[in-house]
């Protein structure tokens, strides 16, 4: 019974290790097809739209553009003019930088207007305009480019069309490395708390303030094969409009603000109209909801605050394990699938607990799908975005095969007699059926039943558990001694039953005998039988040529008479049945 129990430990032990490292490989081959991608953005943003809101970032003011600020300047693009008008307002209360988030390289208004905005331009060093590098490339305005306070406002979309990255720097052709709005105007933000950008000899990783960052990579948390060209950081959105102070165009220059609006703040200038087009998907968004796009200067609000709050306070940078750990995280997640379902299955079979095995059932599928999901979230909250979709996977497909599995074992194990591992009546019964109804026009068909020679005496002398132990022995003979296109069966007791197909009766009576001789010859000591010191069988053997009977019963019971002849013979001997 231990043995028995070990070998059922082993059995369940190379099920779950066969299963689930093949399965956890199947999963990540997957993976690298990008299958799963579109569900882990699902989840990822679905994290987004569920954690606790932000609080608001105070450091930042962002001037809206919207449809009734243009409608109010009767024309845009806003003139060259308005524009001056617009900065001087604002530098009026001294920011600590300001972003003009709109893409100028044309002039719009009188000689006298251009004058009044490059004056501004020339007299502001914490001014900064944008340009756009990658692409269709626009220009900054040329004074700001030539004092080196250009930045780039190219954002980044995953192929589902939504911004989930923020770009820190990007490489041009030639050689130039720009910096993006946000990072330009961050760093000038903490250059008078004393912070600096550092970096490490060999290394792409970039310390500023309390934060460390380092650029995304191809295969990242829940991407595959991502585009991470430039500098990029997966952005820590703070949320949307209301997380950051704002005010309307129309009001900056009519000059009807709060007088510390802008003082020692980041200002952001930038379109939020409808009708200029400078909106993005975001995780915010739901799939498929149009509406509610975030405007870019937001994008930029967004990953400044992200910038600033890392280096300041030491905001939690999104970012995935190494490849290895996803792996292995799947790989877990694989086995929890496989030994939970075959912990129930065993539960159930058993029926240790009294619950019902479908409650059961559901909790084993749901508690770690659920524990999945939980710790997936708080991993998101503290900076890690771990794939969630192919774990899931992994863990159902492990379920299904080992279940699969599991009822084909069951199913053998119906067929299998648990003592000598042969084949058990009924599988004998159903098989001697097919064999009947196979019989080919001049094909025969026999059956060999055998019996131990006064096995209750030999368990008498040696007890039971030898018997059963001879019992093995004997089986294991039987199935030796005949040829593969035979089967042998136990029929009950200490009887055991050869089916040969294709066999007439002088060919069965050359494979009894051979059994007959291969029992003998294992010399099994047996002191109390009364034809041989060893065991011995008898034998009867019956074919379908030979006796012509009606049913495959009917052949049985011809080998049976078989055997009770030999029997009545003497015992140790071979019989065919009479016809
Ligand atoms: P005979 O030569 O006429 O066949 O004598 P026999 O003693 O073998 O015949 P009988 O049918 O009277 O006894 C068969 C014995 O086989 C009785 C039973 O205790 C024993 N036996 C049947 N199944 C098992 C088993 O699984 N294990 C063991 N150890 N003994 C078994
Ligand atoms: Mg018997
Ligand atoms: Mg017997």
């Amino acid at each position: 019974m231990a043995w028995l129990k070990l070998k059922q430990k082993i059995w369940h032990l190379k099920g779950i290790l066969t299963i689930a490292p093949s399965i956890t490989l199947l999963v990540i081959l997957g993976s690298f097809t990008g299958v799963y991608q579109t569900l882990e953005w699902a989840t990822f943003d679905f994290w987004f739209r569920i954690r606790p809101q932000e609080s608001k970032d105070n450091r930042i003011t962002v001037v809206n553009i919207e449809e009734s600020d243009i409608q109010a300047l009767g024309q845009w693009p806003i003139s060259d003019g308005k524009l001056a008008q617009l900065l001087q307002n604002i530098i009026q209360q001294q920011p600590r930088a300001i972003g003009l988030d709109l893409y100028r390289d044309l002039s719009y208004g009188s000689p006298q207007e251009q004058e009044a905005l490059d004056q501004v331009y020339r007299s502001t060093p914490n001014l900064i305009g944008v340009e756009k590098v990658v692409g269709e490339t626009v220009n900054a305005p040329s004074i700001l480019k030539e004092q080196d306070q250009a930045a780039m406002a190219d954002l980044v979309l995953d192929q589902d069309g939504k911004v989930r990255r923020g770009l820190i720097a990007v490489a041009l052709d030639d050689g130039q490395t720009v910096l993006s709005l946000a990072t330009k105007l961050a760093l000038m933000y903490l250059q008078q708390e004393d912070i600096y950008l550092e970096a490490l000899e060999n290394s792409d990783r970039r310390f500023l303030g309390k934060a460390t960052f380092s650029p995304i990579k191809n295969n990242e948390g829940g991407y595959i094969n991502v585009d991470s060209g430039g500098y990029q950081i997966i952005l820590n959105y703070r949320g949307n409009q209301d997380r950051f102070n704002h005010v309307s165009l129309t009001r900056v220059l009519n000059g009807d603000i709060p007088e510390d609006l802008f003082r020692d703040r980041i200002v952001l200038i930038g379109a939020t109209a409808d009708s200029l087009n400078d909106l993005f998907f975001t995780p915010y968004n739901d799939t498929d909801t149009g509406s509610n796009q975030m405007p870019g200067v937001y994008v930029h609000a967004n990953l400044t605050s992200h910038i600033i709050s890392a280096a300041l306070e030491g905001r939690t940078m999104i970012g995935g394990i190494t490849e290895t750990g996803e792996w292995v995280w799947i790989l877990c997640w694989s086995f929890i699938g496989a030994s939970v379902s075959l912990l129930i299955l065993e539960r159930n079979l058993l029926r240790i607990d009294p619950i019902s095995s479908i409650e059961l059932t559901l909790v084993g599928a749901f508690l770690p799908i659920g524990v999945l999901f939980s710790s997936s979230y708080y991993l998101f909250l503290w900076g890690w975005w771990l794939p969630t979709i192919a774990p899931l996977i992994a863990f159902i497909l492990s379920t299904v095969a080992v279940v699969s599995y599991y009822n084909q074992n069951q199913k053998n194990l119906a067929f299998t007699d648990g003592l000598t591992s042969i084949a058990n009546r009924r599988f004998f019964d159903t098989y001697v059926e097919e064999q009947w109804r196979r019989i080919k026009q001049g094909k025969d068909l026999s059956v060999i039943l055998c019996d131990v020679d006064f096995f209750k005496f030999y368990n008498d002398t040696y007890g039971h558990q030898a018997g059963d132990e001879c019992l093995q022995k004997v089986a294991k003979a039987i199935t030796d001694a005949i040829r593969s296109s035979d089967m042998a069966a136990r029929y009950g007791g200490e009887e055991f039953v050869i089916v040969l197909p294709n066999t007439d009766t002088e060919t069965a009576m050359l494979v009894a005998n051979r059994i007959r001789f291969k029992i003998k010859a294992m010399q099994i000591p047996h002191k109390k039988s009364q034809v041989s010191d060893h065991v011995s069988i008898s034998l009867g053997v019956a074919s379908v040529n030979h006796n012509r009977p009606h049913s495959p019963e009917e052949l049985i019971a011809f080998a049976d008479q078989g055997l009770y002849i030999a029997k009545e013979q003497g015992r140790d001997r071979a019989v065919v049945a009479p016809r």
